[in-house]
């Protein structure tokens, strides 16, 4: 995991400068197994996060819910109303600087006022909003529709969304190995390549509060497979990195389980009696042993479902072209015997 290649990858002399500004750095150093890591800041997930409705229009709902974890660490929750992939996005707090996890599934500033409610929650530094960082874990669309409120903000900078991109920002030489750091000013954020559901997921371990923000990668829901490979590897190269340091929680990208571990239905505006959004240290170490064990369509764990959506397609697809010739058949063979008749 720790094989790591000094230089930076890209020539576009823009992200150069953003690696630059932001302190990116790609760690140079094997870690051993006694380094002594501080205690994370201790916070609380004591909250009800709104569940959505069946019936949306006859109960508004808050677009936005906000859960202070620790007076640095703040937690978003979109509504399900306002979007039923209900994203769960991420604001870090350093001394020098802020980092956004994930802008949300909505684009449009009426409905889903992000951009001025994390401008709100920013403190000042020297009369000024701190800077602010907005990354993703990746670059699908319920992830970074927000982006666009944030891009002609002062003091704001916006990780791209490429495949490219993103390796260039971060400094990524040999992805998916080495690991990113993020100098938020005393607290600093690395940041994991983590594909497999998609080819551009990271996942960051925030050194402040021991807290793995895991994305789509890892989360009370659907895993979705885009290469299964990948995400095996993804898994154990993170199992390996969480080994010699505390972590307190795993904290997704979505809740899609109900406490039962039973899915919502797809595009469902309403979860009732949601699964906590936390995840443990067991759960990722489960996680490599479900893909060795993966029928490679779909399997049920306590806290996660494994699930490759193109597969099960092009099997719903095969099922439905044999019922086909099936039925096609059996009517060809009924109407032969009845004029045999
Ligand atoms: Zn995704
Ligand atoms: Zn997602």
């Amino acid at each position: 995991m720790n094989r790591f290649n000094g230089k930076r990858q890209s020539a576009n002399p823009f992200l150069l400068y953003l690696c630059a500004t932001w302190k990116v750095a790609v760690s140079m150093s094997l870690l051993t197994a006694t380094s002594a890591w501080s205690q994370p800041v201790p916070g609380s997930l004591d909250a009800d996060w709104n569940e959505g409705a069946s019936d949306c229009k006859a109960t508004p709902q808050a677009p936005l819910q906000i859960h202070a974890y620790e007076p640095q660490t703040f937690i978003l929750r979109q509504s399900p109303c306002a979007d039923f992939e209900a994203n769960f996005l991420y604001l870090l707090i350093g001394s020098d600087k802020a980092l956004l996890i994930d802008t949300g599934a909505v684009a449009d500033p009426k409905e889903m006022p992000l951009a001025k409610t994390i401008l709100e929650l920013l403190p000042d530094k020297d009369q000024k909003k701190l800077p602010l960082l907005v990354a993703h874990t990746h670059r699908h669309m319920d992830h970074r529709a927000g982006d666009p409120q944030f891009a002609s903000l002062p003091s704001v900078q916006i990780v791209p969304i490429d495949f490219d991109g993103v390796r260039a920002f971060y400094g990524f030489t040999d992805w998916p190995n080495g690991i990113a750091h993020l100098d938020l000013g005393g607290r600093t954020v690395d940041v994991i390549p983590t594909p497999g559901h998609n080819q551009t997921h990271v996942a960051f371990y925030d050194n402040r509060t021991g807290i793995l923000f895991s994305g789509d990668f890892l989360m009370p829901g659907r895993l979705l497979i885009d290469d299964a490979a990948a995400y095996r590897e993804s898994a154990l190269r993170v199992v390996d990195f969480l080994k010699t340091r505390p972590l307190s929680y795993i904290l997704g990208g979505h809740i899609e389980l109900n406490a039962a571990g039973h899915a919502y239905r797809f595009g469902s505006h309403y979860h009732p009696d949601e699964h906590r959004l936390e995840l443990t240290r067991e759960d990722l170490a489960a996680l490599p042993a479900a893909f060795e064990n993966f029928n490679g369509f779909y399997a049920r764990h306590p806290n996660y479902i494994l699930t490759n959506p193109i597969r099960n397609l092009v099997a719903l697809a095969i099922i439905a072209v044999a019922a086909l010739i099936f039925i096609v058949w059996g009517v060809r063979r009924l109407l032969r015997c009845r004029r045999r008749r």
